[in-house]
């Protein structure tokens, strides 16, 4: 069976990459940090086939301890602190794990290795915020990164140190520059799971209003469940290479928030939506667009759901969780 060994386990994608790897006979093992992390339990309970590991990206031995341990095949870096608007105010804290853990697990990488006819394979989860005030449209493989967040110039370090280990030591060492990817998995602090369980209470008369920051601004949103095919294709290529991942197609946050009210049958959203400075950012990304064509032709990778669908999916998610809490 092979192995893959997934950081950011408890994450939206590092749930879905597990069941997606369980269901094609992985055994998978995944990284924990901390000490009773009430993730951890919870995740056991719901994908008790994950073998959790304790270490953290901020501690190299811990990373080289938990590879030994897992002997895996694959190794899939999907841990960060990955909300852009936290990165603002732990900047330092940012930068040492979403950057410099990158730098330490390849690290750990190199002195575990796996064996020399099979070594270790490593995707690094890139993102479509190292674009930020976008140079072209839409954003390719090749588009300069020029990051609007601490967030974003921690990733434009993690993707461009895989770039340089793969360069040096011939790692085989893939980032996919995935654009944002959604699902009911997603925190409730990221814009879309926001407004989708915003509108869900609205119409259950469980919540009242919904304040929101900058309706204007625009993304390219596709499935998570979508993307974590992806990641896997990247690694059983022959070569490592960079990939982005997206649907194509950009909505506002203005759009989302119509459509998910919509899903509940209200039409004037505007009632229930108030704007507060506090959900501004310092510096805005305006406009995400990806084009995936290097993915769709050599990953034969291709995006499923699509956004009125995947609004769909997580407003009806939401008005079930909502129901069952507070017993309707
Ligand atoms: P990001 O693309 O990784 O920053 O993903 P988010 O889901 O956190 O934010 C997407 C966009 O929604 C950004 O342009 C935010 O400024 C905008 N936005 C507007 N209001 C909100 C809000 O209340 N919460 C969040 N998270 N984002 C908001």
């Amino acid at each position: 069976m092979p192995r893959a060994f997934i950081t950011g386990i408890t994450g939206q994608d590092g749930q879905h990459l597990a069941e997606f790897l369980h269901g094609r006979g992985y055994d998978v093992y995944g990284m924990i940090k901390g000490q009773n992390n009430p993730r951890a339990s919870k995740l056991q309970e719901e994908m008790p086939f994950v073998e959790l590991i304790s270490g953290d990206l901020a501690d190299l031995p811990s990373l080289v301890a938990a590879l030994q341990q897992a002997q895996p095949d694959e190794v899939y870096n999907l841990g960060a602190i990955s909300f852009v608007a936290l990165s603002f105010s732990q900047a330092e804290l940012t930068a040492n794990i979403t950057g410099l853990g990158v730098l330490r697990m390849l690290e750990a990488i190199r002195m575990v290795g796996g064996t020399r006819d099979n070594p270790i394979r490593f995707y690094q989860a890139s993102s479509s915020e190292m674009f930020g005030e976008v140079r072209e449209t839409p954003q390719t493989e090749l588009t300069p990164f020029h990051p609007r967040s601490p967030y974003g110039c921690a990733k434009v370090f993690g993707h461009d140190i895989v770039v340089n280990y793969r360069e040096s030591y011939g790692l085989h060492a893939s980032s996919g520059i995935l654009f944002n990817h959604e699902g009911p998995r997603r925190g409730i602090e990221f814009v879309t799971r926001k407004v989708t369980n915003a509108a869900a209470r609205i119409s259950l008369g469980l919540q009242h209003e919904l304040v929101m920051g900058n309706l204007d601004s625009k993304r390219d949103w596709g499935y998570a469940g979508d993307y974590v095919k992806g990641m896997w294709l990247m690694l059983q290529q022959d070569e490592p290479d960079d990939y982005v991942l997206a649907t194509g197609e950009t909505h506002s946050i203005e759009e989302l928030v119509v459509r998910a009210f919509g899903e509940v049958g209200i039409d004037d959203w505007q009632k229930y939506v108030r704007q507060d400075p506090k959900f501004f950012r310092p510096a805005e990304v305006d406009l995400l667009i990806g084009d995936a064509s290097k993915a769709k032709e050599k990953l034969g990778w291709e995006p499923e759901v699509d956004f009125p669908a995947l609004v769909k999916m997580m407003v009806e998610n939401d008005l079930a969780l909502e129901k069952a809490k507070a017993g309707l």
